[in-house]
This record gives C-alpha cells, sequence and structure tokens, in this order.
C-alpha cells in the first residue's frame, strides 16, 4: 500500500493512507508499507532524502547547481520524472513506459490543487483547465527543451488528459476524437527519425483548445510552422524521410502500391537515396500506417482525399527517382521515362508539359515570354524544388483541412466563439548538427524569441503576483543581443540576407557571407572563420559563421542559404502545377501564383512575421511552464548524463527560475483554500467565517503569529516566504 508521511521534528512518525489528499505542501512524499506502521526519524529521513524534494524550491541549497542536478537524479533513479520549481513543471524524459497515465492517475489529479499530489504533467494540464475556467481567461502552456527532451510526448499527454476528464457529450466526443486523432497524422506527415530523436517533430506546432461555457471542449485550431522541406530531397545518414513514406510501403496493400508505382522491390530504393536507415527499432511502419488510415477517416478525409493524398506522396518520391543527362551542349534531358509517366499520372498533369518543365525555365520580361533550357545542376534543382514545393504546400493543405474538421460550430449561435482557449505550443527543440543550415538557424532564433519573451513572461507572472514585496533582485540573462543580431532592421542576420536575395547580379552565398563579416564581425556573439592573420579559425569551414546561442554555439554552413530564402520554384513548373487534375494540387497551386506580379516575401521574413504573431498570441494569454530534459544522447532508460543535463538545466534557465521563486515567497495558496485548512486553528476563523477569505486568512495568520517578513497577503493569496513557516502551521494541525 502506498502511503504517505509527513515530516515532523521529532520522534517517530505514523504512516497513513495518502489518498486523504489533506496533505499540506509539497514536502511530502510516499512510502510504501502497511498503514499503521511506525518509522522512525532517522528512516523517514533516508527514505526522503532517497527521493529527494519534489518541488525544487525546498532544496536547502537552492543557489547550487550541483544540488539541483543531484534532486534531479534521485528521483530520474526512483522513476519519478517530473519535479517542480514552483509552478513550473520539469520533466525528465524516462525513455520507457512508465505506469503513471492511465484514467485512475488522472482522476487523481482532477480538481486538486498542485501541492496535494505529486509532480504531474496532468497537474500542470489540471491546474491551466481551472484558472480558465475559474478566472474565464486563456491559458497557454509553453513546453521547451531540446530535441528528444520529451515535448511532444507531453503535449499529447495534455491533450489525452482534456480528453478523458472534460465533459462529454455525443458532440463533444467527436470533437475529442478529432483532436486526438489530428497527432498520428500531423506526425506521420511532419515528423522523422533524425539522429537524435527517433520521432523528431519537423515542424513547429501552436495548438488551441477551444471550451465551451461548461468547460466541454468544443473545438480546436492549429498553427503551423516551418516545416522542414528539404528533408523531403535529403537526409543526413542515419536519419530518415517523413514516417509516412515507410508507413504507405510497408503498410499499403499490394493492389494499392502497384497502382501508385510502388512495388515493393524498388520501393524502399526510391525512399533512400541518401539516408540509408529504412529500419527503426522503435518504429513500426505498418501498425502506424493502419493507425494514420484510421485517423485520416475519423478526421472527416473522404477516401477521395485520401487516394489524391497518397497520389502526391508518391509522385513525391517518384520525382526525387527523376534523373537527367546532358545533350552535346550539356543541356539536361530526362533518361527515366518510367518516372515520368507514373507522374504524369499521380500528379494528374500532361507528361510532355511536365518534362518541358523539368528541363526548362521559362521567365517573363517586358511581357515577352523568353524559355532556356537548363544544364544538369539547374534541372537537378528544378526537380528538387518542386519535391519541396508539392510536399510542404500538401501539407499545410492537410492542417488546414483538420482545422476545418476541428472548427467549433454552436449549433444554437452559429458564428459565435468558444469560451476560453487552452494553446498549447510545441516547437521543435534546440539541435546542433555537424552541419547547420538555415532550417537549424531558424528553429534557434524561435528558440531565442521564445526564451526572450517567455523570460520576460516569467518577470511579468511573478511581478503581478508579488510585484511590491519582493526581497532579492533576480539577474536574468538578457538574450535581445541575440534576438537583434537576427532580427534587427537592416543590420541583423535576416536583413543582410534578404539584401543579398533581392541584389541582382552576382549575390551568391559567400557574398552574404562577407557581408555578414563586414557587417557583424566585432559583433559579441557572432564568429567569423577568418582569423586576422588570414587563417581560418579552427574548428571552423571556410563557408561558416558562428553564432553564441544562449543555449550553446553553433556553426552555420551558408551553403544554400540564399536559395532556401528566396524558396523559387521556375514559373513553368508552377504553371504545370496549377493544371493539376489532383484537386489537392489544384488548390495548392492557384493561378494567383502566375498572376501575381509582386516579388513573394523571402521565407525568411515570412516567418519572422509569424512568430511575431504567434508571441501575440501567447502574450494575451495566461502561460504555464513545462521544461523537458532529455537525460542522455543514447535514447535509453535509466541513464543520467550529468554533462548533458547541466547544460540543459543552464539554458532553459531553470536555476533562474529557482531563484525568481525563491526571491519571492515559497508558497502560494489561494486564500479559500489556506483558511479552509487551518481555519480550526483559531478560534476567530472556527468553524466558519463568514466575511471576505482574505480577512478571515488576515486573522488566521495574526493569531498563528506569523511574523510580518514571513508572508504577504496578495489579491487573491497568500504568499509565505519560508517553508518552515508553512510545516509549522501544519505540524500544528496534527497537534
Ligand atoms: P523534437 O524536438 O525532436 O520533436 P521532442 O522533445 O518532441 O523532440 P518527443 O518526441 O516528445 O521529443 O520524445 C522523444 C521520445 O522519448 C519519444 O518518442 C518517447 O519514446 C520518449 N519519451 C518522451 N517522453 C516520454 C514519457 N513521458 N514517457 C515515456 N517515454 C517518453
Ligand atoms: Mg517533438
Amino acid at each position: 500500500m502506498e502511503l504517505k508521511i509527513h515530516l515532523v521534528p521529532t520522534g517517530e512518525i505514523v504512516l497513513t493512507p495518502s489518498k486523504d489528499g489533506g496533505c499540506c505542501c509539497t514536502n511530502c512524499f510516499k512510502v510504501v508499507g502497511s498503514e499503521g506502521a511506525r518509522v522512525t526519524m532517522e528512516s523517514a529521513l533516508t527514505a526522503r532524502d532517497r527521493v529527494g524534494v519534489q518541488d525544487f524550491v525546498l532544496l536547502e541549497n537552492f543557489t547550487s547547481e550541483a544540488a539541483f542536478i543531484d534532486n534531479l537524479r534521485k528521483r530520474f533513479k526512483e522513476n519519478l520524472i517530473y519535479t517542480y520549481i514552483g509552478s513550473v513543471l520539469v520533466s525528465v524524459n524516462p525513455y520507457k513506459e512508465l505506469e503513471i497515465y492511465s484514467k485512475q492517475h488522472m482522476e487523481r489529479y482532477r480538481g486538486v490543487n498542485f501541492y496535494e499530489v505529486s509532480p504531474h504533467i496532468y497537474a500542470v494540464s489540471d491546474n491551466s483547465y481551472r484558472a480558465m475556467r475559474t478566472e474565464r481567461k486563456d491559458q497557454c502552456i509553453l513546453i521547451s527543451g531540446e530535441s528528444g527532451a520529451g515535448k511532444t510526448e507531453a503535449s499529447k499527454k495534455i491533450l489525452q488528459y482534456y480528453a478523458v476528464t472534460c465533459p462529454a457529450s455525443d458532440k463533444v466526443e467527436t470533437v475529442k476524437d478529432r483532436l486526438l486523432q489530428s497527432n498520428p497524422v500531423l506526425e506521420a506527415f511532419g515528423n522523422a527519425k533524425t539522429l537524435r530523436n527517433d520521432n523528431s517533430s519537423r515542424f513547429g506546432k501552436y495548438m488551441d483548445i477551444q471550451f465551451d461555457f461548461k468547460g466541454a471542449p468544443v473545438g480546436g485550431h492549429i498553427l503551423n510552422y516551418l516545416l522542414e522541406k528539404s528533408r523531403v530531397v535529403h537526409q543526413n545518414h542515419g536519419e530518415r524521410n517523413f514516417h509516412i513514406f515507410y508507413q504507405l510501403i510497408e503498410g499499403g496493400d499490394d493492389d494499392l502500391l502497384r497502382r501508385l508505382g510502388l512495388e515493393s522491390d524498388t520501393a524502399l530504393h526510391l525512399i533512400e537515396p541518401q539516408g540509408n536507415c529504412p529500419k527503426v527499432s522503435s518504429i513500426n511502419d505498418k501498425n502506424e500506417w493502419k493507425v494514420v488510415r484510421k485517423a485520416l477517416s475519423v478526421i472527416g478525409f473522404s477516401e477521395d482525399e485520401v487516394e489524391e493524398l497518397l497520389n502526391i506522396i508518391s509522385s513525391v518520391l517518384h520525382l526525387g527517382n527523376v534523373q537527367f543527362a546532358g545533350d552535346e551542349q550539356g543541356n539536361a534531358q530526362i533518361t527515366t521515362e518510367t518516372q515520368i509517366k507514373y507522374l504524369a499520372r499521380l500528379l494528374g498533369v500532361e507528361g510532355a508539359a511536365l518534362k518541358e518543365s523539368l528541363t526548362h525555365k521559362k521567365i517573363i520580361a517586358k511581357g515577352e515570354e523568353l524559355v532556356s533550357p537548363l544544364n544538369l545542376e539547374q534541372a537537378a534543382y528544378a526537380r528538387d524544388a518542386l519535391s519541396k514545393a508539392v510536399y510542404g504546400r500538401t501539407f499545410s493543405w492537410l492542417v488546414s483541412k483538420i482545422n476545418e474538421s476541428l472548427a467549433y460550430q454552436d449549433a444554437e449561435y452559429p458564428g459565435r466563439k468558444s469560451a476560453a482557449v487552452i494553446g498549447l505550443l510545441d516547437i521543435y527543440g534546440f539541435e546542433v548538427f555537424q552541419h547547420n543550415s538555415t532550417h537549424s538557424l531558424a528553429m534557434h532564433y524561435w528558440n531565442e524569441v521564445l526564451k526572450r519573451r517567455t523570460s520576460h513572461l516569467t518577470i511579468l507572472t511573478f511581478i503581478n503576483n508579488v510585484c511590491l514585496f519582493q526581497w532579492e533582485p533576480v539577474q536574468f540573462f538578457n538574450n535581445k543581443i541575440i534576438c537583434d543580431l537576427v532580427e534587427e532592421k537592416f543590420k541583423g542576420i535576416i536583413s543582410i540576407l534578404d539584401e543579398e536575395c533581392l541584389r541582382p547580379g552576382d549575390a551568391s552565398d559567400l557574398t552574404f557571407l562577407e557581408k555578414l563579416e563586414d557587417k557583424l564581425g566585432g559583433h559579441a556573439h557572432f564568429v567569423t572563420h577568418k582569423l586576422a592573420d588570414g587563417k581560418t579559425r579552427k574548428a571552423m569551414g571556410r563557408e561558416e559563421f558562428r553564432l553564441l546561442h544562449y543555449a550553446g554555439e553553433v556553426n552555420y554552413n551558408v551553403n544554400g542559404f540564399l536559395d532556401k530564402n528566396n524558396d523559387l520554384l521556375f514559373r513553368n513548373l508552377k504553371e504545370a502545377m496549377c493544371q493539376s487534375e489532383n484537386k489537392i494540387l489544384n488548390l495548392c497551386f492557384d493561378q494567383s501564383d502566375l498572376t501575381d506580379k509582386k516579388r513573394p516575401e523571402t521565407a525568411a521574413t515570412q516567418f519572422k512575421a509569424s512568430l511575431a504573431k504567434l508571441m501575440e498570441i501567447l502574450m494575451s494569454k495566461e502561460p504555464s511552464y513545462v521544461r523537458c530534459i532529455k537525460p542522455n544522447d543514447a535514447k535509453q532508460a535509466a541513464r543520467f548524463d550529468e554533462v548533458l543535463i547541466r547544460h540543459q538545466v543552464k539554458y532553459l534557465g531553470l536555476m533562474e527560475n529557482l531563484r525568481v521563486r525563491r526571491a519571492g515567497f515559497a508558497y502560494r495558496r489561494k486564500y479559500e483554500i489556506f483558511l479552509q485548512r487551518y481555519k480550526s486553528l483559531c478560534p476567530g476563523t472556527w468553524p466558519h467565517w463568514n466575511g471576505r477569505p482574505a480577512d478571515g486568512v488576515a486573522t488566521l495568520v495574526k493569531h498563528l503569529g506569523y511574523k510580518p517578513e514571513e508572508y504577504k497577503l496578495g489579491r487573491s493569496k497568500i504568499f509565505i516566504r519560508f517553508p518552515k513557516t508553512l510545516f509549522a502551521t501544519e505540524d500544528a494541525l496534527e497537534v
């Protein structure tokens, strides 16, 4: 039987059932034994020492990083993967299934205060939910951490919690199903095996879960960011393309595969040009295929739509295998006719038109059409650009289709908005590879912006709560300088990149690098490969620059920067796609692509703008934080790599979080709850307090003899500075 003991300063302790739920504080811990058993203080302390504290705020030596990591290690060893820093949840990826996510566990967290139960992702979910219901304020849960730390798993657990515990009706059940089923679909198309994570999200995701006045989930909306499209044409060694390709080939039946030209003997070759890693032990593509097919129909994709979607997926594979040879003039000629035949059918375009557009370039200058042949390199470029565009736009279509299916419709009052929203933010984490490209830069920039804004939010929340009575100033690492380095007008990396992209003439990746060196050389967070004596800096290539991010140093290779930023598709390829009979492609490539005279915004500028919008959304909501930690690089259970973890503790800003919390108050309790629990200790408040809860608490603490420096009374809560004050009060209850 699981029992709870509460530390009292003397003598023996009697074990009591833990489900009483009435314990006072986060210092409680569980031991296993029989009810009524007596344990000595010593053994209780040993038990406590073994499992560590469940809120870092209670660490005696709270400024010590070593003590912090030690506590994390103790808990990890006991499979206690969750620990609080006040209300921030720190989660360490266990890399194994733990029995802590059952329906019973969910029930245990429902409607219960944070400190009454052990730390859990469900506690954060429930807390946000209740705050949304009682305070009628939109919430958001921001999940951060590096690649493989468990962000996506955390966001799925939150969603499951709401699906199981929120009020239901038939209509709501459909919405819940769709919300849950959107995950396998988006993961199939947007996740891939990387060196860091077998199920790495290759796009950023922000999801709103919309609730009605009764607190039932009635709709949802997803915003997707920056899919790593280049993965469809290139994967690093040991990595894979997006899961969906393997799922289709492993799971699709023979008839389907034959129709798509993906018979088993050729199929794997089609998806494995570079990664050389078709099988991954942790992934069962065949099963996943079934899950995804079912999910697509739950969400409401028609059979026709699924067929067209699969045509597109297969066409991307076939495109990857289109080969060229040069004729006498060096012009590209297609040598893989079979592929073109399949492509014409799958993409719903004329074979001849497709061939022409893969080997020629059309530009319109002064109203005249100029067509010129492509050389081998250009043709390969055009082919890859088409694959990326087709896949990227189809992914966006997929998201919009899911959004249609999740859209909230009030039957009685069409057009009425949902009552409140909880947003979940799951972005791809900071990840450093040997070769880092524009995509990595965009991700790291995003992490910088988020870090900056969320530090700001943390301070704001803190100030809101305790503003006038903070005791010690807390220094935050301010990463504004790095955000500016990337985004500042005229001087930042994005501006310099855009300038090169728009400059006619000899602009290239290398001229871009030179401009960076000219304009940013000497900046504290920018390092060029050039040394003063003309030599190249060690561990840096000639095509690289280095940024000193808050989370660490990253070398970026400029190769392909301009291209990716321009994200251009030759006009005749666009024309060919606009003619497509495939309905999805027809929506993805419309005539405005051809008629729009204005140069489209560069990828970086679009990204910067969508990020700014996201930050606005987040700032309008009440935030909660989940900080995920990856325990080792080997993706193994029970391995606690201290160096790796220390690095994450640093860049997740956990010591800062803790200092903020300690600088103010270790405990905060709503007046009603505090009064309810301790009213029996004061004749003035027992058995009922008839006035305002705030006044009742004031009476109570006065009677208990709290000293002014031990507590403050806020708007809706009492703040208690030291754990010992609360323990003494709790002990008084037991006498
Ligand atoms: P990325 O930034 O690459 O998308 P991520 O932070 O989203 O990474 P996840 O995909 O959530 O990482 O987690 C990686 C893997 O770790 C999961 O596939 C799963 O195997 C394991 N994992 C994460 N969290 C848990 C958990 N709470 N329980 C069991 N296993 C987990
Ligand atoms: Mg993820």
